[in-house]
């Protein structure tokens, strides 16, 4: 019988919730590409609770339990003395989320002999050294689409709060202020602007098709040219490179995945290169910006705001400069994981599992890393390497 070592958030500060503000949550039967959604055989949660978080489980302790398998789940994630390491000895399947990463370096890989599979309950499998990964031959899963479109709708939301000016705004009132003057002087319309996406896959693309209605100039850059007839629908440009695009924008946002190509692309020198008082949303991976860079340029005023929900590393330490640089409208890593988003890719966790146990293939959608090389998804999207470095900082956030 396996153990399976998950890490999950913590519950709410005020305990378990035990009602929610809404008794349903739509139901979706298709992504827009036609990928159906999750089919597990079943599932034990209700649709729209809270399953991120430790109590929550992903719905998976009844299940797992009934089949006699150990289910260990965790909040303590970073360190040496963590309960996490405390468990890799024998632990065969490790689930994480990418809001509360279990990083899962090569020097916890190697404490981990029994380890066979990294599922990721989210999309993004870069807290895992995929690398390292390869050569001990481990499964690496994650579920492709279910939390896209949630990520989409709060780019969207950023962007206009960062041009409209509307934390700040909101601010005022809070604080119970009414100096319209000190709201609008950095408050513009959207309407007319140029915006970019870095990368327009599943998030990217649903960006551009939610921002049409807005009338702005849409751009994009990715390795793969969308179809002459997706490009025409939506007005798209396309541009070979990235620094070819970010010249050009008001509005860049961060759509690819983290790996050793994307690290630290947005630094000083591609900043050097946007557009005077451009905006960035990120809601990618933290380091795929370089974390001094953005606070330099928000501070100079080459940009005109940040925001985005991921950080390097998570938790963010206290003294991480994007919480307190100016002009950024940052939230914790929680766009991907709304309870909308939570019911499919625990939905999805539970599909992969059954699939696991039962001997039946895993959905190529599903696949990152198979028999020792990028596979399925994880081929067309990532590329070899190793995106970890560093994340044993996440530990600061505990001192
Ligand atoms: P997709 O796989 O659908 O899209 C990723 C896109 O990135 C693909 O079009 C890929 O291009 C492109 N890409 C890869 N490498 C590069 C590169 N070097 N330069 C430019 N483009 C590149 O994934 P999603 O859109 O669903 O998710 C994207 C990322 O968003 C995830 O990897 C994850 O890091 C992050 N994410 C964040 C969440 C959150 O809660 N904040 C939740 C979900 C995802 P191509 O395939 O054409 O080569």
């Amino acid at each position: 019988m396996a153990k399976v070592l998950c890490v999950l958030y913590d519950d709410p500060t005020s305990g378990y919730p035990t009602s929610y503000p809404r008794n349903d949550i739509p139901t979706i039967s298709k992504y827009p590409d036609g990928q159906t959604l999750p089919t597990p055989n079943n599932i034990d949660f209700t649709p729209g609770h809270l399953l991120g978080s430790v109590t929550g489980g992903l719905g998976l302790r009844k299940f797992l339990e009934d089949l006699g398998h150990e289910f260990v789940v965790t909040s303590d994630k970073d360190g040496p003395d963590s309960e996490f390491e405390r468990h890799l000895h024998d632990a065969e399947i490790v689930i994480s989320q990418p809001f509360w990463p279990a990083y899962l370096t090569a020097e916890r890989i190697a404490k981990a002999p029994k380890l066979k599979m990294a599922l990721t309950a989210g999309i993004g499998s870069d807290h895992v050294d995929l690398q390292a990964a390869m050569e001990r031959n481990i499964t690496v899963t994650e579920i492709t689409y279910c939390n896209s479109n949630s990520v989409a709708e709060h780019v969207v939301m950023q962007m206009l709060s960062l041009v409209r000016n509307y934390i700040p705004s909101y601010q005022q009132v809070v604080a119970g202020g009414w100096n319209i003057a000190d709201c609008v002087s950095r408050s513009y319309d959207i309407e007319g602007m140029h915006v970019g996406t870095v990368a327009a896959g599943r998030i990217g693309l649903r960006v551009l098709k939610l921002l049409k209605p807005f009338d702005v100039h849409l751009h994009y850059f990715d390795r793969h040219r969308l179809s002459e007839s997706v490009e025409k629908e939506f007005n798209l440009t396309w541009h070979p490179t990235v620094e070819d695009m970010i010249k050009v924008c008001d509005v860049v946002t961060i759509n690819c995945p983290l790996h050793p190509e994307t690290e630290h692309l947005f630094n000083d020198a591609m900043i050097a290169k946007m557009k005077k008082g451009a905006y960035i949303v990120n809601t990618a991976r933290g380091k795929i910006c370089d974390r001094d860079a953005i606070a330099r340029a928000l501070e100079s005023g080459q940009l005109s705001g940040y925001a985005g929900d991921v950080w390097f590393p998570q938790p963010a330490p206290q003294d991480h400069p994007w919480r307190t640089m100016p002009w950024h409208g940052m939230t914790p890593h929680i766009s991907g994981t709304s309870l909308s988003a939570q019911t499919r890719y625990a939905a999805g966790v539970r599909e992969v599992l059954e699939c696991w146990f039962e001997g039946r293939p895993i959905r190529n959608e599903y696949l990152i890393i198979k028999d020792g090389n990028l596979a399925g998804v994880g081929a067309h999207s990532y590329s070899k390497g190793n995106a970890t470095g560093g994340s044993e900082e996440a530990e600061k956030f505990k001192k």
